[in-house]
């Protein structure tokens, strides 16, 4: 049978963006259907990653600018900067990572439909257009990486202006004076650090027990006094009861009780609320129960390790899979899947993924946490360096950060390695490189690294461990 198109990729974010460009070099006929008419590159480009990390890096200059060279006991940094100015800085950043998108996707041939597609058969797209005109298109292989979306809280309206999500955010128009971050995780944590470099006073309220358990125990130490520093209210175990505009006093009010203090109604005041819900996959419309698809019961796409559907010629990559639904993830993700669609090669995914915490300042980290080791029951042994050790971080004038690494008391091997910190997202390469090579903390003794350098860190951390007595 002859189709149209040997894939059809429905949604322009990493997933369907690195299996375009894969199947592309593969010398196949792709076609990616893409429901926003502005911009391709999803939320990666539009509203998630990329925006996020412009204003961070903006957020960060700021911060440095001014704990270094401005009289910062005089002025808060949104009396001396203006968000006009940050936006105008993420907007050129999008804009340029839009053109730099579309150019690749001409240069591999890659052709586009704008409108929402929709699955026929596990072979045909149906693509609505803006008007509502419909095309159908066929192909050998269909993949959905249509994304995700906020999820939308029970207890208040989101009214995107002074109640905000996580991609309203990136639209607001002023520095806020303070801001009551509703949910705990990752992203609660970014805008958290981002906007109180800004000046803003932040209130985090979680309705988690721990906040990011996952982290190494003395990282999460470390945020945990990185965070009173930067004067960041944190309470967990919260539950929301309202939100509500107070006229007379020109604000909002954040209604809440905690686990410790259940009989209490707790209020807090504030300019704006981000609320930071769970990522609702966008699953819904694309005909997938009606051909075969199968869905979990968060309603998350079921694939196997090559990212198949049940429907064999259907595949699907990105948040639309759920966990790690990160564009790190995404991006392999893709790629596998083209490689699996036309048979190049048994690719799969490492099984030791480092994640990425882009606050400020960064979290990284891979493998086993010390946690994990005492609960395997691994003879294990610690090394680790506090920056303020480090030239490179007298040379910065910064002063919090740790890098951590847990090695096989016996064999000397990496089992994991945890960093909060300046370029902790960058350095946890080289741990992860050596790591997933089955090297040894004496790679970091043997081998010269620069000086001075944050890398330099890896090399004195390894020489403590090797001077530690081995954890019990
Ligand atoms: C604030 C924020 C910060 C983040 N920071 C990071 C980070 O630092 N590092 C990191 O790795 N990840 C980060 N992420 C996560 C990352 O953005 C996502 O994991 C990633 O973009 C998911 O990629 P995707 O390909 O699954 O889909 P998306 O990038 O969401 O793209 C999906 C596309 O599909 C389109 N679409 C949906 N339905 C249809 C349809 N029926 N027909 C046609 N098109 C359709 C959408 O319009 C969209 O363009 C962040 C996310 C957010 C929200």
């Amino acid at each position: 049978m002859s189709y149209d198109y040997d894939v059809i990729i429905i949604g322009s974010g990493p997933a369907g963006f690195s299996c375009a460009i894969q199947s592309s070099k593969f010398g196949k006929r792709v076609l990616i259907v893409e429901a926003n008419p502005e911009n391709l590159g999803g939320s990666w480009i539009n509203t998630g990653t990329v925006p996020s990390k412009s204003l961070r890096e903006a957020a960060k200059l700021i911060q440095k600018f001014h704990t270094q060279f401005a009289d910062q006991e005089k002025m808060k940094p949104y009396q001396r900067f203006k968000m006009s100015d940050i936006l105008r800085y993420k907007q050129s950043i999008l804009s340029e990572k839009n053109r730099k998108v579309k150019n690749d996707l001409i240069k591999h041939n890659i052709e586009t439909a704008r409108g929402r597609g929709k699955l026929l058969d596990g072979h045909t797209v149906e693509v609505t257009l803006e008007g509502g005109r419909t095309i159908t298109y066929t192909a050998g292989f269909v993949m959905i990486s249509t994304g995700s979306r906020p999820g939308k809280p029970e207890q208040f309206e989101v009214d995107h202006h002074v109640v905000v999500d996580y991609r309203s955010i990136l639209e607001l128009t002023h520095i806020p004076r303070r801001l009551v971050i509703v949910g705990g995780g990752v992203i609660a944590l970014e805008f958290a650090t981002i906007f109180a470099a800004l000046g803003t006073r932040i209130t985090i309220l979680s309705a988690e027990k721990g906040f990011l358990p996952f982290l190494d125990e003395e990282v999460s130490g470390e945020l945990h006094k990185i965070l009173r520093k930067k004067t960041i209210q944190l309470t967990t175990e919260c539950s929301i009861e309202r939100v509500e505009k107070n006229d007379f006093r020109t604000s909002m009010e954040v209604f809440y009780r905690t686990a410790s203090e259940p009989g209490r109604l707790q209020v807090v005041e504030t300019d704006h609320v981000l609320h930071v819900g769970h990522k609702m996959p966008n699953s819904e419309g694309l005909g997938l129960a009606e051909i075969g698809v199968g869905l979990s019961d968060r309603n998350t796409i079921e694939v196997d390790e090559a990212f198949r559907t049940a429907v064999p010629s259907v595949f699907a990559a990105g948040d639309v899979i759920g966990f790690p639904s990160q564009a790190s993830a995404s991006f392999v993700q893709g790629r596998i899947a083209a490689c699996a669609m036309f048979g190049m090669g048994e690719d799969e995914i490492a099984a030791n993924v480092p994640y990425g915490i882009y606050s400020i300042p960064e979290i990284a980290g891979i493998g086993l946490t010390e946690a994990d080791a005492r609960r395997q029951g691994v003879h294990y042994k610690v090394g680790k360096i506090s920056y303020s050790n480090l030239t490179q971080a007298d040379i910065g004038h910064v002063d919090d950060g740790m890098l951590k690494m847990i090695f096989d008391a016996d064999t000397l091997r990496i089992l994991g390695v945890h960093i909060i910190g300046e370029q902790a997202s960058d350095l946890i390469h080289l741990g992860q490189c050596v790591m997933q090579h089955g090297g040894t903390i004496e790679y970091f003794l043997k081998n010269v690294l620069n000086y001075p350098s944050y890398g330099e860190a890896y090399r004195m951390a390894a020489f403590d461990g090797l001077t530690e007595p081995v954890a019990e």
